[in-house]
This record gives C-alpha cells, structure tokens and sequence, in this order.
C-alpha cells in the first residue's frame, strides 16, 4: 500500500512535469497556469487509481503527443487538449473493457454450458452402458429360467447332457467349443460325454479330459483361464497334443451332487480375454442347474439297468431282451441286413447243485455270465431262463454267429472254476439261428435257435447246431 502510493506521488509529480514541459515547450505557456495542472492532475490522479499507473501513463504519453502532433499540424494549440483526449482514450479504454467484459462472460458461459453438456452426455453414456448391462443380464436370465425347464423336461442322460452343453452356449455366448466330461466313480476319472466344436467339428479330443479339466476336478473350483499362454499355473507340456492347445481363454466349472464332481463342463474360445467372471458366474449357475438333472438322470438309468438287469449274473433279463431283438429284425430287414440268435443251455447243471449245492450252482452261472459277456462287444446277452442264456448278434450272418457260438463254447469248456476247492468245467449246448434265412420274425428266430439246442442236448451235449 505504501508503495502504491509512492507510486502515485511519483506519477503525479512525472505527470505534472511533463505538463509544465509540454505547456511550455509547444505552447509557451507559463507556470502561471498553476490552477490548470492542478485541475488535470485531478483527473489523472483519479484515472490513475482506476487504471493503474502504466496504463494512464501510456494514455498521457499517447494524449501529449496527440496534442503535440494536433498543434503542429492545424496550429490549434490548446493545451487542454491533453485531458480530452486523455479522457476521450479513457472513455473508448472503457468501453473497450465493458465490452471485453461482456464478451468474456458470453464465452464463460458458452464454456459452462458445453461442460454441463460433456457432463450430461458421460452420464447419458453412462445410463446407456448400465440400461445395456441390464438388458443383457435379464435376457440370461431369463435363459436361465428356461435352462431350469428344460433340463428338468428330460431324465435321459445323453439328452440332458446335451441340453447342459446347449444352454451354456446359448446363455454363456462366444464360445467356439465345449467339452462335458462325467466322471467314472469307480476310476474316478473324467470319460468325454460331449464335444462340441463350433470351427472344426473334426477336431478329436482328449478322452479322459486334460491338465484344466484335472484341475477343476481335484480342486472341485470353477476356472478362468484368460490366456492359456500366459497362465502360470499350466504349462504347456500338460496338454498331450497340439490340437488340445488350439484355444486361448477357457471358463470350466465342476458338476457338483453332494460334495462329489459328477462331471466337468468347458468352453472354450480361440482369442484369449473373451471371458469374463461373470461369464464364469454364469456357466457356474448352469452347471449347479445342469448338476441336478444329470443326477436324476444318472439314478434314472441306474433304475432302469437295474430293472432289465438280472440281480445274480448282471445279464440282461428275457423282457427286455426280446424288445431288442425285434428292433434288431426291424432294422436288419430295413437295412438288408444278417442278424443272429444263440441260445445257451448249461449241460447237466442239475448235477452241480446237486453235488456242491444250490450256492455252488449260482457262482457257475456267475462265471458263465463273464465268459459269456467277453463275446457280446456288439451284441447283447441275456439271462434267458434259470440256467439259459441267449445272445443276439446284430448284423452277424449265420457263418459269422456259428464262428462265435464255437468260440463260446470252447471258452466254456476251458475255463476254471472252483467249487469247493476242487476245479471243475462245465460245457454248454448252442443252437443257432439266423435272420433272414431261418425266420423273419423274432418267436420264429426263438423257437428254430432252441430246437436246435435241444437238438444239441440230444447229440451228445457240448455241441453247437445251426441247421
Ligand atoms: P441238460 O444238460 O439237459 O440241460 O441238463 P440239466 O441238468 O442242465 O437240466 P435242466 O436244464 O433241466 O436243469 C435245470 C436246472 O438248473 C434245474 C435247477 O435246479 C437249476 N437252476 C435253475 N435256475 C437256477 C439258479 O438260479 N441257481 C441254481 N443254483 N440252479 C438253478
Ligand atoms: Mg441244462
Ligand atoms: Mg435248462
């Protein structure tokens, strides 16, 4: 503040100076005029507080020369020529400002108003982005609900096992391939129920599930890989083959039914970062979902094989037995086919029970079931009677079925079995049939395969008839 008003003093004293300089210099005029400087000092002391001392000091240099350059020019000499056009400077620096002012505000303005607009257009954004979110979220789970009701429509397995793997496509997305596994309870290993693979359909897979899938399984935890390339926790040499490492992101989650995997079910996608964890969120969801239905389905089919199974030899029961071997003809004559019949009768098994006891008698058509079971990768065996057997051999032609039924009854004949501690054979009679030349239709079949069992039994047993 003191130096402010040096300042002033100073320039008021420069001021007058130059005015008494000027007055005297080009208009001649003389320190009488003392009043006047006392006047103009006045207004430029004034203006000087208003503008600032460098200001007014230019506007008095630029009035002084204005007045100078007027007098010399015209010859109009006056010297109060100084303050009008020091005022008139001080009137257009006014309005100049005023205006500048204005214009400033103007611009403010037009500023806060495109930010409030940025501002509104993020959250606008923003909202969109949310309302999108959402919109996608009810529609999965919408998918979901649905998910829920068809997994439930259905208790067969290979059914229900593809609508798992549909529903993840479907509600999970950006997926270019899919692997279910079930786990062998007994192995207690994974076996490939279902591949999916969206680029190349080809492309063969791993049985029993690779190192990602191992480790769903033993950590019982769902997993997101974001690039497998980039992920410590497998390396590369867990993957047994090329094709298995021909995807970059994969989301994986374990098949829960009471605290036991019961399978492991994985998407798989060629670019890597293409899951997310609420995509992981998701196919958990469906996996809990799909868990339920596969177990349904699972004790369905263990009812149902337990329903055409027989208890003692684990063979399939005559009921079922004769439903498959009419489909069997049906299908052999669509198809132009060879199907045939064995029918097995245990020579003089009632000697057996009646040497080692009825106990004994079973644990001989225990092992004759195994035996018998080795000969039946294409075919079925059935418990066709209480020590009769019969074993159908889909599209096996009658030279075909008679090879097998030797070689049936020649593993019998070889195979050990102990009663007692004592070693003991037994042999069997077979009487063979075959579709289209000994009947078309399946009690033909039947009957022409038993009589010529009996007529077997009746060559001297341990024989097997096909004509
Ligand atoms: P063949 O060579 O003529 O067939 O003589 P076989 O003694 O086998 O005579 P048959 O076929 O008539 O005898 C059937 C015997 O099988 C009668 C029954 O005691 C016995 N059997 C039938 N079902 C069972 C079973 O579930 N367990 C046991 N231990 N024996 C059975
Ligand atoms: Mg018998
Ligand atoms: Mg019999």
């Amino acid at each position: 503040m003191q130096s402010e008003t040096k300042n002033l003093i100073k320039a008021t004293l420069f001021c007058s100076l130059c005015f008494v300089i000027v007055s005297f210099l080009a208009f001649r005029t003389h320190l009488s005029k003392f009043p006047d400087i006392f006047l103009y000092n006045i207004v430029i002391i004034i203006s000087m507080h208003e503008l600032g001392y460098y200001r007014s000091l230019f506007f008095l240099c630029a009035s002084i020369f204005l007045t100078i350059l007027t007098a010399l020019t015209s010859g109009f000499s006056y010297v109060w020529n100084v303050p009008i056009f020091f005022s008139t400077f001080l009137i257009v620096d006014n309005e100049i400002k005023k205006h500048n002012y204005h214009s400033h505000i103007v611009k403010a303005r037009i500023e806060e108003i495109k930010e409030n607009t940025n501002v509104l257009k993020d959250e606008h954004n923003k909202h969109k982005k949310e309302s999108l979110s959402l919109e996608k979220k009810e529609i999965r789970y919408s998918a979901l609900k649905d998910a829920v009701s068809v997994l439930n429509s259905t208790l067969i397995l290979d059914d229900v096992v593809k609508n798992i793997m549909d529903n993840a496509f479907n509600i999970v997305g950006k997926s270019d391939s899919g692997l279910l596994f079930l786990v062998d309870t007994k192995r207690q290993e994974l076996h490939l129920s279902l591949s999916r693979n969206m680029i190349n359909p080809e492309r063969i897979k791993t049985k029993k599930g690779d190192t990602l899938d191992e480790w769903a399984f033993k950590q019982r935890q769902a997993l997101l890989v974001e690039d497998i390339k980039r992920d410590f926790r497998f390396s590369e040499d867990g993957f047994a083959s090329e094709y298995e490492r021909n995807f970059r992101s994969v989301v994986s989650c374990p098949l829960m039914e009471d605290n036991k995997v019961i399978g492991i079910l994985r998407l798989e996608n060629l670019k890597p970062f293409s899951y997310t964890t609420e995509d992981l969120r998701l196919l958990d969801i469906i996996c809990d979902i799909g868990a339920v239905s596969l177990q349904n389905s699972m004790f369905y089919k263990e009812t149902m094989e337990l329903a055409i199974r027989d208890g003692l030899t684990g063979l399939f029961l005559r009921r079922y037995f004769l439903d498959r071997l009419k489909e069997e003809l049906s299908r052999s004559l669509r198809n132009n086919a060879g199907c045939s019949l064995l029918m097995i009768d245990i020579d003089n098994f009632k000697n057996y029970n009646d040497e080692y006891g009825h106990i004994a008698g079973d644990m001989v058509l225990k092992a004759i079931s195994r035996t018998l079971l080795n000969f039946t990768d294409s075919g079925i065996a059935c418990r066709y009677g209480g020590e009769e057997f019969a074993i159908l051999l889909p599209e096996a032609s009658k030279k075909d079925a008679l090879r097998t039924a030797d070689n049936v009854r020649k593993a019998m004949k070889k195979e050990d079995i102990e009663l007692r501690r004592v070693k003991t054979h037994v042999t069997v009679s077979i009487g063979v049939a075959s579709f289209p030349e000994d009947a078309k239709v399946s009690d033909e079949l039947i009957m022409k395969a038993d009589d010529r069992l009996y007529k077997a039994k009746r060559a001297g047993k341990d024989k097997v008839i096909a004509e």
